[in-house]
């Protein structure tokens, strides 16, 4: 009797003893996990030491990365989540023949702005992923309005609004005109890649012709100026595929990479994982979610002084 007495009564005792404990969970995102070091974690090639901190998302130091590709090879091995990139810029040129054409709206220039709008249009490389396995990242193009005189006889078309970050110019050219390249095959216009002189080697120029219509397409390396870093060469680190190992930090011989507290990395889509070097150059972000109450904020303060870390 006294037997089952006990054992109807002790649940009611242990679930008692329970609201009474600190709860080990945290109530994530209002609450952030407090064991979480503020410390980058870092290597000194020279001392051949690790310094403890937490392995989120990479510091990119770009006044100090050569772009000697050394965390690129590092991570070939477990995610291939690298790529090393240059920044591009794509214009297009045109005489003032093809654009008066345009505006007076004969159908032939028409159609080839059409197209150029057409091919560039957001919704076509969004979210695509390519046999390498990193998505194609959407990129805010300008519209015609952006269209400037340069001289007297040749109007400009700067088609990215801020810079393409790919591994060469041909990827670009994949990526985000192929559409365009093939409108002008199937419509009589004649594509023909052509040397500038004085260009970079990464640059890429095609002319393209119709009668007396001409137009320039421009792929061209922007020039970050970065003494240590002549080709202008980065990294880049697709976090769909990075599985935070560090073994890239610890490759970097020049203190270029570190990884950061910043854990929260989550987006509602695979492109908006892949940073691209000025991303992984800007601050990480640790600030409490803005959603959070005066109440949670009040809770958090007095467990992080109470918590023994
Ligand atoms: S931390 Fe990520 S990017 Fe660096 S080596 Fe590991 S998987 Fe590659
Ligand atoms: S981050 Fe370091 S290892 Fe990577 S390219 Fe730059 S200098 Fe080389």
């Amino acid at each position: 009797m006294l037997k089952t007495l006990v054992r109807v009564v002790r649940p009611y005792l242990v679930g008692v003893k329970h609201l009474f404990m600190t709860p080990v969970t945290v109530k994530y995102p209002y609450e952030k996990i407090v064991n979480v070091t503020g410390e980058n974690f870092r290597y000194d090639p020279k001392a051949g030491i690790a310094y403890p901190g937490f392995k989120g998302r990479h510091v990119l130091y770009l006044n100090k990365c050569t772009g000697c590709s050394l965390c690129d090879i590092a991570c070939q091995n477990i995610s291939e989540a690298i790529t090393m990139v240059y920044g591009f810029n794509v214009t297009l040129e045109f005489d003032k023949g093809l654009y008066e054409a345009f505006r007076r709206g004969d159908r032939e220039a028409v159609e080839f702005f059409e197209a150029v709008v057409e091919s560039l249009s957001p919704a076509k490389p969004g979210g695509i992923t390519l046999s390498a396995g990193h998505p194609i990242v959407p990129v805010n193009w300008s519209d015609i309005r952006a269209v400037k005189q340069k001289d007297e006889n040749t109007y400009e078309w700067r088609l990215n609004m801020e810079p393409l970050y790919e591994y060469r110019s041909e990827a670009v050219l994949e990526k985000y005109l192929i559409h365009f390249l093939h409108w002008l095959r199937e419509n009589g216009w004649e594509d023909k890649i052509v040397t500038v002189e004085g260009a970079d080697k990464e640059d890429e120029f095609h002319e393209i012709t119709k009668g007396s219509y001409k137009a320039r397409l421009s792929i061209t390396k922007i020039a970050e100026n970065y003494p240590q870093n002549k080709k202008s060469y980065f990294p880049a680190v697709d976090y769909g595929r990075c599985v935070f190992c560090g073994f890239c930090v610890d490759a970097c011989p020049f203190y270029a990479l570190e990884m950061s507290p910043e854990y929260e990395l989550s987006a509602y889509d695979r492109a908006s994982l892949v940073y691209n070097p000025k991303m992984l150059a800007g601050p990480p972000i640790t600030k409490p979610p803005s959603e959070l109450g005066w109440f949670e904020r009040l809770h958090m303060i007095l467990k992080e002084l109470t918590e023994i870390r």
